[in-house]
């Protein structure tokens, strides 16, 4: 049975230098959905890990309170919550075959051998490994043997499964086939999932929600979509992907638009926050390099179009990078896709061109 997961103010405080505190997770409050593949995403040294290991009670939080469903676990020992983990190193048994490791965690909670043997081989079949029953570790390949600890963490049949940086150790190719695998594997189990990683790509092709973590605390919470095209801040447009953030003036507001001044011409914006902008006022957009258009040869229009030099591309094949030069000193990254504006190939060099971006794509960020 899958489980909404509740965090109402979890926190954890440990010594600092100098007598102060380290505030590794400080007063996270999140609701996960059931059901959901949750992504705890963040740099190195965000809380993520910690996060994850007190849901799962390895880690004691200074105050705060986890729930699964309306059950308090805040002081419930780990092996009472239900929960598979995975992790980063896949932790078998190196002298059992599959089907033993499988079978420990049953073996455990002393469930009889012919149970046993049907639900190891379920939970092989459902990672795909049913075949390899009898083999040991060492005669299994990366992304196998991470099979192999999922299906570890699957027959015990959790309520909810924990997985930390579950794909770290394989190589990139593998990497981007269990991401799909994983989330199949969730989904067809029915399970309330909580995934960390640091890896935005991960995250936005995996994740039904993501709560974006910088220092301790929550930065934005939302589906990988949302949180790519209207990211509240600069530190959550930045980590999800590339961007150029423009500083601009608001000059007013028509039609659910945003007319923008900016040093390199007017801009439009429909994608900010009505309640915190006020004419006059300063703020940053952030635009993807991937929303600009080239233009050239349409009318000029101010706020939709804005003139520019292309200063240097680099061409890496389905897409060229370009950066262009605008008025005011403004240099902003262009994606081209498929490349043609390339001059001479990779390298400087100059041609005028015509750039547009579409209102939606030029979001006003908060903070
Ligand atoms: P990474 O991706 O590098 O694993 P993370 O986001 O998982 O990072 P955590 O391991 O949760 O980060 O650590 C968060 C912060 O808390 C870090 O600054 C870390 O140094 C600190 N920290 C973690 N565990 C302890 C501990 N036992 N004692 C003191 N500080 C700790």
């Amino acid at each position: 049975m899958a489980t909404t997961i509740t965090l109402e103010g979890l926190s954890k405080h440990y010594p600092g230098h100098g007598g102060g505190v380290t505030k590794a997770v400080d007063d996270v409050t999140l609701r996960i959905e059931r059901g959901d593949l949750f992504f705890l995403l963040g740099p190195s040294g965000c809380g993520k890990t910690t996060l994850l290991r007190m849901i799962a009670g390895f880690i004691e939080p200074t105050s705060g309170r986890v729930r699964f469903d309306d059950r308090d676990m805040t002081n419930v020992s780990p092996n009472k919550r239900n929960t598979g983990m995975v992790f980063q190193s896949y932790a078998l048994w190196p002298h059992m075959s599959v089907a033993e490791n499988v079978a420990f965690g049953l073996r455990v909670r002393k469930v009889p051998q012919a149970e046993r043997t049907e639900r190891v081989h379920e939970a092989l079949r459902m990672v795909r490994m049913d075949e390899y029953a009898s083999r040991k570790p060492n005669q299994l390949s990366g992304g196998q043997q991470q099979r192999v600890s999922l299906a570890r963490a699957l027959v015990v049949r959790p309520d909810v499964l924990l997985l930390d940086e579950p794909l770290s150790n394989l190589d990139a190719k593998l990497r981007l086939e269990m991401r799909a695998e994983i989330r199949r594997i969730c989904k067809e189990a029915g399970l309330t999932a909580v995934y960390v990683t640091h890896d935005q790509k991960e995250a936005l092709s995996m994740a039904d929600e993501v709560a974006v973590l910088t220092m301790g605390k929550v930065a934005q919470v939302g589906a990988p979509r949302g949180l790519y095209e209207r990211p509240s801040s600069r530190f959550v447009a930045d980590f999800l992907g590339e961007t150029n953030f423009v500083k601009a003036e608001v000059v007013g507001e028509t039609n659910g638009q945003l007319q923008l001044r900016t040093p390199a011409g007017a801009l439009l914006s429909s994608a900010f926050d009505a309640a915190e902008i006020s004419p006059g006022s300063e703020v940053t957009c952030s635009i993807r390099p991937e929303s600009w258009r080239f233009a050239n040869g349409a009318p000029d229009r101010p706020g939709a179009t804005i003139k520019g030099t292309i200063v240097q591309s680099t061409y890496m094949g389905e897409v060229a990078q370009h950066l262009v030069e605008l008025p005011g000193e403004v240099r902003i990254k262009v994606f081209e896709l498929p490349p043609s504006h390339l001059g001479g190939g990779t390298g400087p060099h100059e041609e005028r061109v015509t750039l547009a971006v579409a209102p939606k794509d030029v979001v006003v960020l908060q903070r």
